[in-house]
């Protein structure tokens, strides 16, 4: 229907002026009628949900519908952002013109993020079943795009992402299903088997989501038309690692997306993805995974995804093998940094996945630490309890942090001043001033604090700070390493749900012949 010939009308020999008019009026005429035509055979629709979670299963608090729903109910707007995997999407709809996107309803992000655990089956029925439904209302559609995360675990689900998919297809028949997915998905060839195309981001931090919209949008439209015809390979390495072994602003990580890239360069029409996946889910899909999309060419698929795979396996140790410092001898090189003049001084307490664990804030106050800051420690009952009994400015007494999962450590009393007790982004929040200039920034719900704009809404100098203790992996690289903000960093092992060393956790469900965990070589 795209191609089809425009029809222009013959050209009339007879050359009055009333002969003109006449020409000119037929002319004109047959002009709007082709150009309403082409316009109503121009238009694509195609259909955008979005359905996200990264679970960490060894978490303690299952994810329920209440948390789905704490910040509203599901929506159908989709399309409020220029930004993001649907943002990227839609520019690029925009720019092709002629297409209209169907925004489906979709939940919004689950309270607690990836500090929650397994989703019930319950929730998850709701929501793709909602989805489903509300595609099968919503007339023609040409494609389907889904933003997934790719690391939901469901109760009862064993491939959450792949059930889903196998729901929109059931409803909405044979045309394009396209997915977009953050790089720590966890999925195998269930999803590729049942969605046309798969894409995954390549950045960790995640700077490329709006490009990897833009990629999907460009596959879907070319897909629609008849100009390109999906066509992929799944592979899984067998290679499980952590989270902050994953950014790729270092090696191995960043070789093997420059890998990935390379290939992408070499050949058009092919996209390259790779996720490294979630360590801190007990699901059978779990590590690395390879995902290649090509243009009617399976063959090159296969052989791509085969040296990927491959680069990845030879890559293993580096990868997953790292060992960190634990808690005091991480907050002894901390300390030394300071002392050596390179304040701010980071530490990345990457193992708390709940937030309110207080290992390095108890080592940081043993060893006469000062100036530092713990930015974020998650303790809802502590805020509650400092509404009830003070205001900002007051003096308090009062236990922190230390509950939030069976890692999280000892509660830790702080004797200090309420610096601050307010709303900072809709929830209430409280700064407690202690010690030697030191602080705690606490939050009803774990924070990851990925850059430093929090700082001066609560009323915190920057300068003023010689410690800062972020519950984060890899995000905080974007606005304290990228930017050139610390003067060191230092990634702590301390006691956690999200441990660097993977052996110590308690899986059940994964293969029995991944690496490091069972396979050890
Ligand atoms: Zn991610």
């Amino acid at each position: 229907m795209y191609n089809k010939k425009k029809v222009y009308p013959a050209i009339n020999p007879i050359s009055s002026q009333k002969h003109t008019l006449k020409k000119v009026f037929w002319i004109v005429s047959l002009l709007l009628l082709g150009f309403s035509c082409g316009l109503k055979e121009k238009n694509i629709r195609i259909a955008v949900a979005r359905f996200s979670h990264e679970t960490c299963t060894f978490c303690p608090k299952p994810t329920t519908i209440e948390d789905w729903e704490y910040s509203g109910p599901p929506s159908r707007e989709l399309f409020t952002s220029n930004r993001g995997y649907i943002g990227g999407f839609k520019t690029i709809c925009e720019e092709y013109g002629g297409i209209e996107l169907v925004g489906i309803i979709s939940p919004r992000g689950a309270r607690g993020g990836s500090s929650g655990s397994w989703i019930t089956e319950e929730a998850f029925d709701k929501y793709s079943n909602l989805i489903a439904d509300d595609l099968r209302k919503a007339g023609h559609l040409d494609g389907v795009y889904l933003s997934l995360h790719g690391a939901m675990a469901v109760t009862g689900v064993p491939r959450p992402e792949a059930e889903l998919v196998r729901r929109v297809r059931n409803a909405v028949g044979d045309i394009p299903i396209m997915v977009a997915l953050d790089l720590h998905a966890n999925e195998d060839h269930e999803l590729s088997d049942v969605a046309d195309a798969v894409f995954i981001i390549k950045r960790y931090p995640h700077y490329d989501t709006t490009l990897i919209g833009e990629h999907a949008a460009r596959v879907m439209i070319k897909t629609i038309r008849g100009q390109y015809k999906p066509t992929m390979a799944t592979r899984k390495p067998g290679v499980i690692t952590p989270s902050v072994f994953q950014g790729t602003g270092v090696s191995p990580a960043m070789d093997i997306m420059e890998r990935a890239r390379r290939w992408k360069c070499r050949n058009n029409d092919v996209y390259v993805s790779v996720a490294f996946g979630f360590a801190y889910a007990d699901v059978p899909d779990v590590g690395a995974t390879v995902m290649v999309v090509t243009n009617n060419n399976q063959e090159l698929a296969d052989r791509i995804a085969d040296d990927m795979s491959d680069y990845i396996w030879r890559k293993r140790k580096e990868f997953a093998g790292k060992r960190l410092p634990k808690t005091r001898k991480g907050v002894t090189l901390a300390i030394a940094a300071v002392k050596a003049g390179k304040s701010p001084v980071v530490i990345a307490d990457h193992s708390d996945r709940t937030g309110g664990s207080t290992h390095i804030l108890e080592e940081l106050i043993k060893q006469g630490a000062k100036n530092f800051c713990i930015a974020t420690l998650c303790d809802k009952k502590a805020i509650d309890e400092i509404e009830s009994r003070a205001k900002a400015g007051d003096s308090i007494t009062i236990d922190v942090g230390g509950y939030s999962d069976k890692y999280a450590g000892n509660p830790v009393r702080i004797e200090g001043k309420v610096e601050y007790l307010d709303k900072y982004e809709r929830e209430t929040m409280a700064v407690l001033l202690f010690g030697k200039n030191n602080r705690v920034i606490l939050t009803p719900h774990l924070m990851q604090v990925t850059t430093p704009r929090i700082f001066r809404p609560l009323g915190i100098n920057l300068d003023d700070l010689d410690i800062i203790v972020l519950k984060s992996r890899v995000h905080f690289r974007r606005g304290f390493h990228e930017t050139g903000l610390a003067g060191a960093i230092f990634e702590v092992d301390a006691p956690g749900l999200g441990p660097a060393d993977l052996t110590i956790l308690p899986y059940k469900n994964i293969p029995k012949d991944i690496y490091p965990i069972y396979k050890k070589d």
